[in-house]
């Protein structure tokens, strides 16, 4: 996997490409494997939950110390399952927020009744260790902290490792939502410690919405017997029934559950995390590159650029509309993304999905033809955006 990127077919049926960060563009093999039904309590949907399960623990090292609990849903059920099954219901958390996501939480503990504080980062700085070791230093009544790994709303990859370190040194728990990032970007506990993670089928493991899973400690798994506010969210009576008869405790999304285990044969074959993050990186490194020689500049330095999606500013050109960009770009096969910032207008485009260097080319190509149609004469941002960025950096 070291050369250019695996070839990756064209969508089929007329499909445009999905630039977004989940649902995202699936292989051919991965629609096809929900062509047939599965009994739910059959032996043999029983076994396939069993691969799912192992196959998800060996992309952490198979690490005997962890278990995998898949739970129906969206990712925010799953994340919301985790706060309440995890955080003690007289613990108090203390949210890493820096974007949509991380501020996603903060309402789900307000809706759970976990008393809360928040560092609040705004749209795209990173939290980083001394400020969290700080936090945690100034009130011991924090149990357990949380953060999002790459906050997809801007595309910034947290220091999960730094922030990891000062968590542990500290002695509090942490929770993490490796939503976007878990299968591309390692969260080995050898290196990284946790209590749990969660992430979600139809991201970078390129299955198909409908559950989300949570990784977590065997030790907290345990400890969460009874904790959870929700029937249906609770992962510890997910945890328990699934040890105990291998079925999910109510109806599973089968079809589903089918085509993410040939996502996870494909994951594999193309190296892993290390194969599926390198892919991606090369993905970005095309998109970005192309993109900066039209004259779009990125939200974000280049440091904290993720592999996952890359928000750019839109131009300043009155002749640029984002509406009707995005209606061209469809034209052109490229579904993309509108911006999730507060003070400036941005759109994201995902590098993550069947995607390869090839699209990503045909994508700037696109964007290229889009500005000409519009009479975009320059692709540059408002000098106020820049400002901004320029304010960040310092
Ligand atoms: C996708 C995503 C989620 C979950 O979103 P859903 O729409 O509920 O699937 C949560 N956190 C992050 C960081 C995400 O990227």
């Amino acid at each position: 996997m070291s050369t250019d990127s695996p070839p990756i077919p064209a969508p089929r049926l007329g499909e445009p490409y999905l630039l977004t960060p989940g649902p995202l563009s699936t292989a051919w093999s991965v629609k096809q494997a929900m062509l047939r039904d599965w009994g739910s309590w059959d032996d043999d949907f029983r076994a396939m939950t069993a691969d799912l399960r192992r196959g998800l623990l060996a992309l952490i090292g198979g690490n005997a110390d962890f278990d995998c609990v898949p739970i129906q849903g969206s990712g925010t059920f799953a994340v919301e399952a985790m706060l309440g099954s995890f955080i003690p219901r007289d613990g108090k958390v203390l949210v890493l927020a820096n974007g949509a996501y991380g501020q996603r939480m903060v309402q789900t503990l307000a809706y759970l009744g976990r008393d809360h504080l928040v560092i609040d980062k705004g749209d795209y700085l990173p939290p980083r260790g001394p400020e969290v070791a700080a936090a945690l230093a100034a009130d011991p009544a924090i149990t357990d902290v949380v953060v999002v790994h790459c906050e997809t709303s801007s595309g910034i990859l947290n220091p999960i490792a730094e922030i990891a370190r000062a968590v542990e040194a500290a002695g509090r728990r942490l929770l993490i939502d490796s939503m976007s990032a878990f299968g591309a970007l390692p969260l080995d506990p050898g290196e990284i410690t946790y209590e749990a993670f969660v992430s979600s089928a139809n991201k970078c493991i390129e299955g198909v919405p409908g559950f989300g899973f949570v990784i977590a400690r065997k030790t907290a798994l345990v400890r969460a017997e009874g904790n959870s506010h929700s029937l249906s969210l609770d992962i510890h009576a997910q945890w328990a029934t699934m040890n105990k008869t291998g079925q999910w405790r109510f109806t599973p999304p089968t079809h589903v559950v089918a085509a993410f285990l040939e996502a996870l044969r494909l994951h594999a074959a193309e190296g892993g995390v290390v194969g599926r993050g390198a892919r991606y990186a090369r993905n970005r490194d095309q998109l970005v590159a192309g993109m900066r020689a039209l004259g779009f500049e990125t939200l974000l330095g280049q440091r904290w650029l993720s592999p996952i999606i890359v928000t750019f500013f839109c131009p300043e050109d009155p002749a640029f509309s984002f509406s009707e960009f995005y209606r061209r770009m469809k034209d052109k096969g490229f579904i993309i993304y509108p911006g999730k910032l507060t003070v400036v207008d941005s759109f994201r485009l995902g590098c993550i999905g069947q995607l390869d260097t090839e699209v990503m080319r045909a994508v700037v190509s696109a964007a290229k033809d889009c500005l000409s149609e519009m009479g975009v004469q320059s692709a540059r941002p408002p000098a106020a955006a820049l400002a901004e960025r320029e304010k960040l950096t310092q």
